[in-house]
């Protein structure tokens, strides 16, 4: 579909497929992709653009399957005038298209411990949106402010109480655009710090598909269960757990495939389509349930329409 859009100096390219910017690299196309030159680009974009065109803000894709039919209105990719990483003392202010893992590095060169970012793929807007972690640490424990420009094409400062953080969640409004964000961080000494990401990236080669098409753990761990329905007896069960219980490890459907390595990683092995790893992915939801009735829920994004629409 074309859109009537305002002019900007950034670059918006119409009808572009998006499997290529995507971790699990499926999907059809944006019918406009917006990538702003600026902050100011980005306002004014937004301040102009018909307010009945949806806008969807996208990382660098690595929590999303993208439906095969694409994305209606307009996909805006943060690059070049988004990524400056500063630090100030234990102040550590990216911008949202950093990479969580340059971010980490950067931090703990100047001795500012954001290791937990450092093993996770995806961008600063992601991860606070996403409210991302790992290895115990959020980014809820460490978030000070971020900024956005809101769907009208104003520019807001954001606390915690704003995003209201939760387990991978936050309440960000659709269609706002988070442009950097700042985190203030705990000391630590250089060399500490970069030896524990060298630990972390070494036990996630280890144990995850981390050179797969992947986009991360599928469904959530579900929380709060008890076996007993006893207070006492509560604990979380892992995903992993339930899908391999369920006899869905390495189980596939077209290209997709639930990964040999780690169960509940969903990873396109080559010819996949978004609908094959969906379809495979309600598959998987559909046996636990009938195995250990529990219903898991999708911790994945699914954007887009589906081809036949
Ligand atoms: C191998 C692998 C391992 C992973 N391990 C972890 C892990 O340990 N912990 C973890 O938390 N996640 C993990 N993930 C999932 C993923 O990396 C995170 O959710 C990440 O924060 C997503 O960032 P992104 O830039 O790729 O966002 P995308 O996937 O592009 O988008 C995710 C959401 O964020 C929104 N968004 C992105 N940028 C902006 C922006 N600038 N403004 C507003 N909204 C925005 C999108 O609209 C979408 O709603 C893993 C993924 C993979 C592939």
């Amino acid at each position: 579909m074309t859109l009537d859009l305002p002019p900007v100096r950034g670059t918006i390219i119409e009808n572009r497929s998006l499997a290529g910017l995507t971790w699990m690299r499926v999907g059809g196309p944006a019918d406009a992709l917006f990538l702003p030159a600026d902050e100011a680009d980005l306002a004014d974009f937004l301040a102009a653009l018909d307010p009945a065109i949806p806008v969807f803000p996208m990382g660098v894709g690595s929590n999303l399957i993208v439906r095969d039919g694409g994305i209606r209105g307009v996909v805006i990719r943060l690059g070049r005038g988004f990524n400056a990483i500063e630090v100030d003392g234990a102040r550590v202010t990216a911008g949202a298209a950093a990479l969580d893992a340059h971010v980490a590095r950067r931090a703990a060169e100047a001795g500012r411990d954001l290791t937990f970012l450092r093993t996770i793929p995806g961008a600063i807007g992601g991860a606070v949106r996403m409210n991302a972690g790992c290895y115990g640490t959020y980014v809820a424990d460490v978030f000070a402010e971020a900024r956005a420009v809101t769907r009208s094409g104003e520019v807001v400062t954001l606390t915690a109480e704003d995003l209201r953080f939760a387990y991978r969640q936050s309440t960000l409004p659709e269609g706002w655009v988070l442009t950097r964000a700042s985190f203030d961080t705990p000391a630590g000494d250089p060399a500490e710090l970069e030896a524990r990401m060298a630990a972390q990236l070494a036990r996630r080669d280890e144990t995850q598909p981390t050179k797969d098409r992947t986009a991360g753990s599928t469904f959530r761990n579900p929380a709060g269960f008890s076996s007993t329905g006893r207070a006492d007896d509560v604990h979380d069960l892992k995903a992993w757990k339930l899908i391999e219980e369920a006899g869905m490890r390495g189980a596939r459907l077209g290209g997709a495939q639930m990964n040999p390595k780690h169960a509940n990683f969903l990873t396109n092995t080559g010819g996949a389509t978004a609908a094959d790893l969906e379809a495979l992915g309600e598959d998987v939801r559909k046996r636990v349930f009938q195995n250990a009735g529990i219903t898991l829920e999708w911790e994945i994004m699914r954007v887009g329409e589906p081809a036949d629409k």
